[in-house]
């Protein structure tokens, strides 16, 4: 098709604020779906996606619509993630779209990812329709929105459209505004080609999937294709749209967005940012990438059954063709056995991964206390990278420690600022800036350790402020600080998967509140079992989970039997994630007591 008659664009929110639904109403405008094919979000199609309310992988879809001019065009629409874990995504969609729509909730106001995807789309150039979303409410407040678009974004408001996704109200106009107002792309399908791979996955039944924008040239079923980054060829084999059904088509020109199957085998070959060009004419440069993605957060993956390991790895390595951002390595624990080191964008991204392998691949795992990666300056002056607390070097080695830092942006209602200082505060964190972007909302800025982040900050900072704050977050760099190794004993015996770095200052009061949660979630034995943190040798804290009462049992025989059953029942379901380490069984939720004492 003309590029003239291509509208490529992404939606951007807020988690929530309804880019999901407004999707589907698109799609069911243009007639991509009748309203019987209509589910309930088709967007979020993974089962897991619709069950948590969020999307997890951009989507893009081909819609065909009739505009006011009399003229047909194709909308391409890439649905985003809104999670600040998945501001990767955000970015991958946004370099394949030369608009997008920025869903603003008319009850809500801008808040803190609708900033951050802003200046993401703002910073790659993007033409950005202002769209003010759920004014079916009677709570929505068109007037007030728009100023916080032109206050806290910096974009004129005036031409907003205000819309309900959920009636359908207005939604048309924005329809019209994607033709008349966004650019169409600009690419030359003579040109070589050059096509920008965004997203990849493994499909059990037709292998590797890609999705790609084609920049210039055009891309043929049947031709032979080359990956620039590493110079290998492969035969494409079908391609097609998503409209949202896949629907076979023959080529895709400059300017428009597709996938394909090719011989691809090697799921490491499909390497998201990569340009595909034709080896017969190829390009002479590759399109910009996209920046190689780094994992923040890391934790341990061990199976309960150690038969598993294998398809562990099967599985990790499935997942990783989805997911770029996600790594893993082999890693082993004296009290676990043989597991992975997995590296993860954030705890969401992280949960998502461990539900998933259980959930798809129908693995039973523990997953060991998430931390962050040290620089360690050693007293010879060597340099090492550190995230695994088992691998912490002799305190009398090291020179000096650095932890990653982010810069928050927390937005919220003034009535929560109070509480929330107090959080910043206590997390070890150094205010940057505090700004009144309304009446009454504030814009705080922070300099925070990411350690801190990761265990417990965003249940802590949900509430403090009932819910009313909004976080977002980037990596700001390293600073230096006096970080400790604290090791959990279980009846003697250090447990090494149980080991966590803690600020110096912090391990006493941190030590004593794990031990104490860590005693509420550990079961009775049929002995007596001491729990301590140590600091090297020196122990900071101890409890003692007593020995089991044998009438326990005993009454159950004389009892009701439904209520016995029940209770053994009960029994099978907590051993199914119980890892037996010495004499002792230690259930998961043991294992990642340290997010709940922060
Ligand atoms: P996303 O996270 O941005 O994809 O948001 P969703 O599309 O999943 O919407 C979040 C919630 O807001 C869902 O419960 C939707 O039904 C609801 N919602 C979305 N748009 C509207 C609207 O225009 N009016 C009302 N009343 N609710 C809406
Ligand atoms: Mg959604």
């Amino acid at each position: 098709m003309d590029p003239k008659y291509i509208r490529n664009f992404a939606i951007i929110a807020h988690i929530d604020h309804g880019k999901s639904t407004l999707s589907d109403r698109l799609l069911e405008l243009t007639g991509s779906l009748t309203h019987r094919e209509m589910q309930a979000q088709v967007l979020d199609a993974m089962d897991l996606e619709r069950e948590r309310g969020i999307t997890i992988k951009a989507h893009s879809v081909r819609m065909m619509y009739k505009a006011k001019d009399g003229i047909t065009y194709q909308l391409n629409l890439i649905d985003t993630p809104g999670h600040v874990d998945f501001s990767y995504e955000v970015s991958r969609s946004l370099a394949s779209c030369e608009g997008a729509l920025l869903v603003v909730d008319a009850t809500q106001g801008v808040e803190a990812q609708t900033l951050a995807n802003a200046y993401l789309a703002i910073s790659n150039g993007l033409e950005i329709l202002p769209v003010i979303n759920k004014i079916d409410l009677p709570s929505a407040d068109i007037e007030r929105t728009k100023e916080m678009i032109e206050n806290t974004v910096g974009l004129p408001a005036d031409d907003a459209i205000a819309v309900s996704a959920k009636t359908g109200l207005n939604v048309e106009e924005i329809l019209e505004a994607i033709v008349t107002k966004l650019p169409s792309p600009k690419g030359d399908a003579s040109a070589p080609l050059q096509a920008l791979i965004f997203d990849s996955w493994f499909d059990a039944y037709r292998g590797v999937i890609v999705l790609a924008r084609v920049i210039n040239g055009r891309l043929r079923t049947g031709q032979k294709i080359k990956l620039m980054s590493n110079g290998k060829v492969f035969d494409i084999e079908s391609m097609g749209v998503l409209t949202p059904k896949p629907v076979e088509i023959a080529e895709l020109s400059a300017g428009e967005v597709g996938f394909f199957v090719a011989t691809i085998k090697n799921v490491v070959d499909s390497k998201v940012g990569d340009t595909i060009t034709d080896p017969a004419e190829p390009a002479t440069e590759m399109l910009p990438g996209f920046e190689d993605i780094k994992s923040m957060v890391f934790a341990g993956l061990y199976t309960i059954e150690s038969h598993e390991h294998g398809a562990l790895r099967d599985a990790l390595e499935k997942l990783k063709l989805n997911d770029a951002s996600f790594s893993f390595e082999p890693e082993s624990s004296v009290a676990l056995g043989f597991g992975f080191r997995c590296g993860f964008l954030g705890l969401l991204h992280m949960e998502i991964i461990q539900e998933r392998l259980e959930r798809e691949f129908n693995l039973d795992l523990i997953t060991t206390a998430p931390g962050v990666k040290y620089r360690i300056t050693l007293t010879g002056g060597e340099v090492v990278e550190v995230e695994n607390p088992s691998r912490w070097p002799d305190p009398t080695n090291i020179a000096q420690i650095e932890e990653p830092v982010i810069i928050a942006k927390i937005l919220t209602n003034e009535e929560y600022v109070g509480g929330i200082l107090k959080l910043v505060e206590d997390k070890r964190g150094k205010q940057q800036n505090f700004e009144y972007v309304s009446s009454n909302r504030v814009l705080l800025t922070y300099q925070l350790p990411l350690n801190e982040i990761v265990l417990d900050f965003y249940d802590r900072l949900k509430s403090v402020s009932r819910g009313y704050a909004s976080l977002d977050y980037a990596l700001a760099g390293m600073w230096v600080s006096p970080m400790v190794k604290m090791d959990i004993l279980i009846g003697g015996d250090p447990v090494d998967a149980l080991s966590v770095i803690v600020h110096r200052d912090f391990a006493f009061e941190r030590g004593k509140s794990l031990v104490h949660k860590m005693r509420e979630l550990i079961p009775r034995q049929m002995f007596e079992v001491a729990l301590q943190a140590a600091i090297g040798a020196k122990i900071i804290a101890r409890e003692t989970v007593s020995a089991i009462r044998k009438d326990v049992i005993a009454k159950c025989y004389g009892g009701d039997i439904s209520r016995k059953k029940k209770l053994l029942n009960k029994q099978k379901e907590g051993k199914k994630r119980m890892k037996r380490i010495g004499k002792v069984d230690i259930p998961q939720e043991a294992f990642l007591a340290v997010l709940k004492v922060g």
